[in-house]
């Protein structure tokens, strides 16, 4: 063995790096379970096994590997088993977690919704979920307490209206997120919903891309203000103008949250409306084929975009998935924060949309049922979702504008709330998530109360984002005050629950990860003082108009 220069030790030789399961470089053998599961048996299979065993069968009669692997495709995961404290997530086994009952996912693509639709979502919940239903920060509707042998007769019944959970979890495209004001929004550059619909018929549920090496998340808005938060997306077409060719799209990649936060980058190209479907399955295409399939951790598009770079990236979809080349565009305008459309807004067909905030986000189908009434007695057939977990009401004539309002506060939904109320959002949390650590709803319920008691001055929006684990579903890195749920000792040295706090994160203009600050882990039941020490003193020491964040 050589010599390593200028020394009498043998030089080693560099050690081959170890492949990350990238299928274009030929590693088509399953390097974790999860993979091989995948390999196994294409997870879509799985429907046909619940609609002709399972769901005769009941709980008892699911293979373990499709019940906490392959159902996710079909929107299904197994939800905590009640009573179950924090400290146990991480040291029992996931079977010991498991309680026979499941959440389920309806997949409400661009969160658009008719009566008929919102009415059936509704019927479901109160005959089958218990009347659960939350609003997600990916516009979807989440059920709970769902029986394994109810799943087909609810299948059928979303179905019969247009509403479907295939691929609403696992590994595959997820829900598109659309600009909640698509279609009505005076400010609108261009409507992306005829790309929302022909990428969900033909590329969902489709096998070529039903096994990608973890979730894809993907966002497509016309609206100028970032509406669909596209820096948080694998992939995201934001409208944008271009001094030639008119309105179109701006194409981000490789952003996502969880452990290991990234921004999605701008490609630098402009998409025309007709071209989204196909520049969506080059991009998804290039996941599929070159994405890290070894480690579970390292599998989202944001690690390959960080190894690659954007412009690597954009060459490869050019030259191996496009065949031609894309049109340049230069970094439109960010506007200053996402828009959340709440409050009252002139459409421009001359009606209004209204926009309201649900609490955090949980409802229930009994409310949606209210929902859909209120809607109907003025005049609208329209409701959308949000990412912000609020719900919109399109098409209302101005002179029932107000009335709807009050309706809608009635029932909770408020149209003009507090900052607190608007900006406060939460995960789903123990009482129904397996991974969490803390109570998530209820204490953001409670938090959002005592703030409005305590500092109802606010004036400008401080995002307050509550998780109930690491895995940041409800954002934690982008809030100005970013809650992740852990366990920390009280003054007693009891382990009570409690949050590590990120203070600083946002999106849109000057978009950046809040910093985690190790020394301010505050116990739950302190943290109405915290947040209202801390706005406090922004609110005594702003400079003219500056934000909280920055
Ligand atoms: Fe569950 Fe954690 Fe996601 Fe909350 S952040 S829903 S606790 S996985």
């Amino acid at each position: 063995m050589a010599s390593a220069p200028g020394t009498d030790t043998p030089a080693r030789r560099p050690r081959p790096k170890r492949g990350e399961g990238q299928w274009a470089l030929g590693y088509r053998e399953p390097l974790n379970a999860n993979e091989q599961s995948k390999k196994d048996d294409n997870p879509l299979n799985v429907r046909a096994r619940i609609e002709n065993i399972y769901a005769h069968r009941g709980f008892e009669s699911i293979d373990p590997g499709d019940m906490r692997g392959r159902f996710r495709w079909w929107g299904l995961y197994t939800q905590r088993k009640p009573g179950i404290d924090g400290g146990k997530t991480a040291t029992l086994e996931p079977e010991e977690l498991d309680d026979e009952y499941f959440m389920l996912r309806v997949r409400i693509d661009g969160g658009q919704l008719n009566l008929e639709q919102l009415r059936t979502v509704a019927d479901l919940s109160v005959e089958y979920a218990r009347d659960s239903a939350d609003l997600t920060d990916r516009q979807n509707v989440q059920y709970h307490w769902i029986d394994i042998r109810d799943v087909p007769t609810i299948w059928n019944r979303l179905e019969a209206v247009g509403l479907s959970t295939q691929e609403a979890c696992g590994d595959c495209p997820r829900v598109i997120l659309g600009s909640p004001v698509a279609g009505v929004s005076e400010d609108e550059i261009i409507d992306g919903t005829p790309a929302i619909d022909a990428i969900e018929s033909q590329f969902i549920g489709d096998k070529e891309f039903s096994n990608l090496p973890r979730k894809f998340k993907t966002a497509i808005s016309g609206h100028p203000g970032h509406d669909v938060v596209p820096q948080i997306n694998d992939i995201a077409f934001a409208g944008a103008v271009h001094p030639e060719h008119g309105p179109g799209f701006d194409l981000w990649v490789g952003g996502g949250l969880s452990t290991n936060p990234m921004l999605a980058q701008r490609l630098g190209v402009w998409v025309p409306l007709d071209e989204v479907p196909e520049v969506w399955k080059g991009v998804t295409s290039i996941f599929r084929d070159y994405g890290y399939r070894r480690l579970r951790t390292r599998a989202r598009l944001k690690f390959l975009i960080a190894d690659w770079g954007v412009e690597k990236f954009r060459e490869v979809l050019e030259t191996e998935y496009l065949g031609r080349t894309l049109v340049d565009l230069d970094a439109p305008e960010a506007p200053e924060t996402p828009a959340d459309h709440v409050g009252v807004f002139r459409q421009k067909d001359g009606k209004f949309f209204v926009g309201a905030a649900a609490t955090v986000g949980r409802i229930s189908g009994t409310l949606l049922h209210q929902v859909a009434d209120i809607v109907e007695a003025h005049g609208s057939d329209r409701v959308r979702t949000t990412p912000m977990q609020k719900l919109l009401v399109l098409d209302v004539d101005e002179d029932k504008v107000e009335s709807l309002v009050a309706a809608l506060a009635e029932i909770g939904l408020n149209a003009r709330p507090s900052q607190w109320r608007r900006n406060t959002m939460a995960c789903t949390g123990i009482e129904y998530c397996k991974l969490a650590i803390v109570n998530t709803k209820d204490r953001a319920k409670d938090l959002i109360g005592e703030l409005e008691q305590r500092v109802p001055e606010l004036d400008t929006p401080i995002t307050v984002n509550v998780n109930g684990c690491p895995n940041s579903c409800a954002r934690i890195q982008t809030a100005d005050i970013g809650l992740k749920g852990m366990l920390v000792m009280d003054e007693a040295g009891n382990q009570v629950e409690g949050f590590q706090v990120h203070l600083g994160g946002a999106l849109g203009l000057e978009a950046g990860f809040g910093r985690k600050l190790r020394a301010h882990k505050v116990i739950g039941d302190h943290l109405p003082d915290y947040i209202e020490k801390l706005s406090r003193t922004y609110l005594e020491q702003r400079e003219d108009a500056e934000s909280f964040a920055r």
